[in-house]
């Protein structure tokens, strides 16, 4: 019972992923569980009051539609604060869940597949969501390499970066762009075989294919595309068999000059378990390395997004928001929703003081984060003395902790090359501006170094 329970609400949270926005669908739906089904009297555990409200006053009926799409006609819908699916933060499973597209979509869905329940019935499917495209991607530092290349791609699919490889952290839109490039060479040619699909999805249907024997059906669907695009790759890591089928399909897309397009979390050469095989394989074309977009480009995200939902935002809230989230555009356009709602509902226009007593309990910049901050906690993080980090030493195990904390101060706090220079000491500005300009440089080529900014911005944040 428990089982037919949850697979049912996760065929319902399937469906309404795909008719809402992606910042809505985490903030409102993303945690929510079933927790009873009874003779078609349902309750629905959520997180907090105020996703309650929100599901009942404005997503009930689409609750409910969907629910009767995959056969329950509920009689009544209970929505109940319940501890267990509060954990808003739960990102084990991040984008992972594939679904078909809802049949409105316009795009052709190969393969069966259709309402079915039961799961044994294997359906190949586009996986593409219309709402990914290029026109509502917002291009600036981080990303636009990543941006560019895929446009590249579109317009000639299996020419240029073939295969490309995309990787970067959570929530930076990787998934948003290799849709984009799906969509626009439908868009092109509506005849394209354009296969979407996450690597888990893709361990999952090769290891049905082998139980149900089907597997030339599966080689066939996936060897058949003009342009296949494979999420999340790290996922395939440690699989040997599919790594295997999965090195086949790469050879015969590659020879045939179709295009193949994949992102990860982290490069070929930090997957554990990647056959290297196929990590050479992904080294023949381009690997891009996608970060989050600067404090600009995210002004520009809150802004767009706003304006998409008919709300202009003032500056400063706009401000507010994307130095609020310096991570992840998913919690950044969640932040937003949030926001929208609650002024929403009560008839408020979203200023900076209802912003930060609303999302202030999270991550907001602290008061506490000055330059003095930043400068202890980076030489605490190496362990290094403040007279050390603030002096004139040469030595390399100081200098670098010290332009790095040039670096965040002006990642962080916007200071002024000068008064970056004053703080750790120093008269001459030029300083800082080669310091900040060589850890940016460095830190889109060094992973590690990534990994130590962030791990020094989480201790300022803590
Ligand atoms: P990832 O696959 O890297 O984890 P996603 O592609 O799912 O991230 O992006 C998370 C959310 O942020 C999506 O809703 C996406 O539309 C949005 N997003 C990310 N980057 C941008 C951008 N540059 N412009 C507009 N929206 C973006
Ligand atoms: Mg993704």
């Amino acid at each position: 019972m428990g089982q037919e329970k949850d697979g049912l609400w996760q065929a319902v949270l399937g469906e309404i992923e795909l008719s809402v926005s992606r910042g809505s669908y985490v903030t409102w739906f993303k945690n929510t569980t079933l927790l009873k089904n009874q003779d078609d009297e349902l309750v629905v555990g959520v997180g907090t009051v105020f996703i309650k409200n929100q599901l009942e006053r404005k997503f009930n009926q689409l609750i409910v539609d969907t629910l009767e799409k995959n056969g329950v006609r509920p009689k009544k819908i209970e929505y109940k604060i319940h501890t267990a699916s509060s954990n808003l933060h739960n990102r084990s499973k991040e984008e992972v869940i594939m679904v078909a597209p809802t049949p409105s979509t316009k795009h052709r869905n190969t393969g069966g597949g259709g309402s079915s329940s039961s799961g044994v019935r294997h359906s190949y499917r586009q996986g593409l969501n219309e709402r990914y495209t290029f026109e509502n991607f917002i291009v600036g530092s981080g990303n636009e390499l990543a941006y560019a290349a895929c446009q590249a791609i579109a317009s000639t699919p299996g020419k240029k970066y073939n295969p490309l490889f995309l990787y970067g952290g959570v929530g930076i839109g990787k998934t948003h762009l290799i849709q984009a490039v799906g969509n626009a060479v439908l868009s092109n040619n509506p005849d394209a075989h354009v296969v979407y699909i996450s690597s888990e999805q893709f361990v999952q249907e090769f290891l049905d294919a082998i139980r149900y024997k089907k597997n030339t059906d599966f080689a066939g669907f996936y060897r058949g595309a003009d342009v296949l695009i494979v999420d999340d790759m790290q996922f395939i890591a440690g699989k040997e068999k599919t790594q295997e089928e999965f090195f086949h399909t790469f050879n015969a897309l590659h020879q045939a000059n179709k295009q193949i397009i994949i992102s990860s979390d982290k490069p070929p050469k930090d997957i554990p378990t990647l056959e290297e095989r196929l990590r050479s394989r992904f080294n023949w074309g381009m690997s891009i390395d996608m970060q989050i977009p600067d404090f600009e480009t995210r002004c520009a995200i809150v802004q767009t997004k706003a304006t998409g939902h008919g709300v202009t935002l003032q500056p400063d809230v706009v401000d507010y928001l994307a130095n609020r989230t310096q991570t992840n555009i998913r919690e950044l356009e969640g932040s937003l929703n949030q926001l929208l709602a609650y002024c929403e509902m009560r008839g408020l226009e979203p200023e900076l003081q209802i912003a930060s007593n609303l999302l202030g309990s999270g991550k907001s910049r602290p008061k506490h984060l000055t330059p003095k901050s930043i400068i202890e906690k980076t030489a605490k993080y190496y362990k290094i003395s403040l007279e050390d980090i603030t002096g004139s030493k040469r030595d390399k195990d100081i200098v670098t902790p010290r332009q790095i904390a040039m670096y965040i101060m002006r990642d962080e706090l916007h200071l002024s090359y000068p008064k970056i220079a004053r703080e750790l000491g120093r008269k001459d500005h030029t300083t800082a501006i080669h310091s900040v300009e060589k850890i940016t440089k460095e830190s889109s080529e060094d992973p590690d170094l990534r990994t130590s900014i962030a791990a020094i911005k989480e201790r300022l944040y803590a």
